[in-house]
């Protein structure tokens, strides 16, 4: 089966990642037809908006995309694509894994964490207003049937992907109302779970400092949206940093596979930039279309080629190119030839 997905290259390194990601994944052995559809600051003048409508029809008819890092100019110019994305398509989940690699120079080595982040509403809802010149508000929106949704997507993935705990993380001692109300809603979907996945809550403040001293305590984390923004930034830290943090936005309707990185625009069209983070999202993606074992065959080949060293990018030490990690990747995908292309019955 040939699966057609929509490849969104985006803006600054986002071309030559998404053309690196594209090369390993043809080379996981299952079958895609990519549409390769523009978006961000590039097609600003072409199509005056950054997300043209044919992009978004694209992904409704596949369902499935990936994509590069989009600019988003800071104070005036336009919205962020990537939030109107998720808006517009109802992406309500953003799913970050945050793994140890061996080869990389970091604090721990035995870090396993996903972190699932609501991604509709809370302080991101934008509401925001002055009141008078001089103080401003922002209204900070939590729903009972928002929160469960991203609690059961928490529990569903822990149950499908072999984890046995979630965490929830807030901030109700204070926020008794709003957090209170996401904590009373994960508490309710984790009695569905009792049997299979533990349970516990954290604080946040109390949770960052337990990832910066014990991570090897947690699992699976569900917050809402702008802790678990944050959070997910701290976890990245722990394995290595931006270039390895993979993402996915995942809806009813349709899934977003991205990088958790930017555009990096210094370093646009110099063949440097490192293509982990959107092979691991790509991997991610194969396990969204219900390939596993393809996806743990691109997952080890990466581990592979990063423990080595020997063809790894500026931000892991090495001197490889883009293209040539990809190549060394796609080398090591050849060699492991994973039972790849069957798809799992159960996925
Ligand atoms: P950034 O992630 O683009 O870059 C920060 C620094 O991290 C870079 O200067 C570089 O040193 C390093 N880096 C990032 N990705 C790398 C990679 N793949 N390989 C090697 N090094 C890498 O963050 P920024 O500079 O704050 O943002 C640049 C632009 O990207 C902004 O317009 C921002 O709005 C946008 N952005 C987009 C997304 C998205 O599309 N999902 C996410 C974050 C930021």
């Amino acid at each position: 089966m040939t699966h057609r997905v929509t490849l969104i290259p985006g803006d600054g390194i986002g071309p030559e990642l998404a053309e690196a990601a594209r090369r390993v994944l043809d080379a996981s052995g299952v079958a895609f037809d990519w549409e390769v559809v523009d978006a961000g600051e590039g097609v600003m003048a072409k199509y005056g908006t950054p997300l043209p409508e044919h992009v978004l029809e694209s992904i409704t008819r596949n369902k499935v995309a990936l994509k590069g890092p989009i600019t988003t100019p800071v104070g005036a110019g336009f919205r962020s694509v990537n939030v109107a994305l998720r808006q517009a398509l109802g992406l309500y989940a953003n799913l970050r894994p945050a793994r140890s690699m061996k080869g990389l120079d970091t604090r721990y080595q035995d870090v396993d964490l996903v972190i699932v982040r609501e991604n509709t509403e809370d302080l991101y809802a934008g509401i925001e207003h002055m009141v008078g010149p001089d103080a401003a508000e922002s209204i900070k929106i939590i729903t009972r049937s928002a929160s469960e949704r991203i609690a059961r997507f928490a529990f569903d993935y822990a149950v499908a992907n072999g984890r046995h705990k979630v965490t929830a993380v807030h901030k109700a001692n204070i926020m008794k109302l709003s957090d209170g109300l996401f904590l009373d809603s994960c508490r309710t979907v984790a009695a569905d779970y009792a049997d299979r996945i533990e349970f516990e809550d954290r604080i946040v403040d109390n949770m960052c400092m337990q990832l910066v001293q014990k991570p090897e305590l947690y699992d699976v984390l569900v917050l809402p949206n702008l802790y678990g923004d944050i959070v997910s930034d701290l976890a990245a830290g722990l394995v290595g940093g931006l270039g390895v943090a993979p993402g996915a936005n995942i809806g009813t309707l349709a899934a977003v596979f991205e990088p958790v990185h930017g555009s990096a625009p210094k370093y646009a069209g110099q063949d440097k930039a490192n293509p982990t983070a959107l092979i691991l999202s790509g991997a991610l993606m194969l396990r969204h279309l219900g390939y596993p074992d393809a996806a743990t065959g691109v997952e080890d080949a990466v581990r592979n080629v990063i423990a080595e060293g020997l063809a790894t990018t500026y931000d892991l030490g090495g001197s490889a190119g883009t293209a040539a990690f990809a190549d060394a990747i796609i080398d090591r995908l050849a060699a492991g030839s994973s039972a790849a292309a069957t798809p799992a019955t159960t996925a």
